[in-house]
């Protein structure tokens, strides 16, 4: 991806909108989108799926079930998580992940948590606890703080439930085929084995639970613009967002 080639907003007035929420399934281009568009308004780019994905690394990694509601949703309340900025990182990551302070960025990506984390997802306590957490988070940059003049929020309720009043929702979506392909090769690079067939059904049965929850599940907010990614390079897809987000505030 090469974000430099897209003009940079430059005044005041293109500092864009303060929050931009991104939500969409998985592998449907959220982070790589929304860490270049984070990149070019010099914003945070806040991956909420990682929370989710820590609980489930940990629920694990204690040999608990992850199945086991009540010991997930204590383990949502009290684990100490922290999604930060890449820092001086240069491993291709979009953001450093601690659980008390053990830097798990890379553990939160194996096959077992894909597996495991739509079900730690869907239980009631844990989507309370991490949703809390990620509206303090994007209260907190909404008008910029730390150096930073926004936030880009990814993941599946973001315009719906956790920021509702986001001035600039985004849904991306591609085939299930199509995400599990890039999937796959992302997984290949990293030197995972699994197979394409694996991927494809982990991603259909994460799909099927992700939308079909009762407690804010997958779906495009009413005033989300909605951008099917299939066959559209990185870079389509950004310039589209930093375009609207120029509009929304108001710059052309
Ligand atoms: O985006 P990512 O694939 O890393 O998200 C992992 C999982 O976390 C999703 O499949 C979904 O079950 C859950 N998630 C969620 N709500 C979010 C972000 C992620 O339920 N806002």
């Amino acid at each position: 991806m090469k974000p430099a080639t897209i003009t940079a907003p430059t005044s005041d007035q293109a500092r864009g909108p303060g929050v931009i929420a991104i939500d969409g399934p998985a592998a449907s281009g959220k982070s790589t989108v929304g860490f270049a568009v984070a990149g070019l308004f010099n914003y945070l780019f806040f991956d909420t799926g990682a929370m989710y994905r820590v609980v489930t690394w940990a629920a694990l990694d204690q040999g608990t079930d992850p199945h086991n509601d009540a010991a997930v949703g204590t383990l949502a309340e009290e684990l100490d998580i922290a999604i930060l900025p890449v820092g001086t990182a240069r491993d291709g990551r979009h953001l450093t992940v601690l659980v008390e302070g053990q830097d798990v960025t890379w553990a939160i990506r194996s096959p077992e948590v894909d597996q495991n984390v739509s079900a730690v997802a869907a239980v009631p306590r844990v989507r309370a606890a991490l949703s809390q957490h990620q509206r303090q988070i994007g209260a907190q940059y909404a008008h910029g703080f730390a150096g930073m003049h926004g936030i880009v929020m990814v993941g599946r309720d973001i315009g719906t439930v956790v920021l509702p009043d986001a001035p600039l929702k985004i849904y991306l979506d591609a085939p299930v085929e199509e995400r599990a392909n890039r999937r796959f090769l992302e997984m290949e690079k990293r030197g995972k084995t699994t197979s394409f067939a694996q991927v494809l059904a982990d991603m259909q049965e994460r799909d099927r639970i992700d939308s079909q929850r009762a407690i804010a599940p997958l779906r495009p907010a009413e005033d989300a613009h909605i951008i099917s990614t299939a066959g559209l390079g990185v870079l389509e897809i950004v310039e589209r967002i930093v375009a609207l987000a120029k509009a929304t505030c108001g710059a052309d």
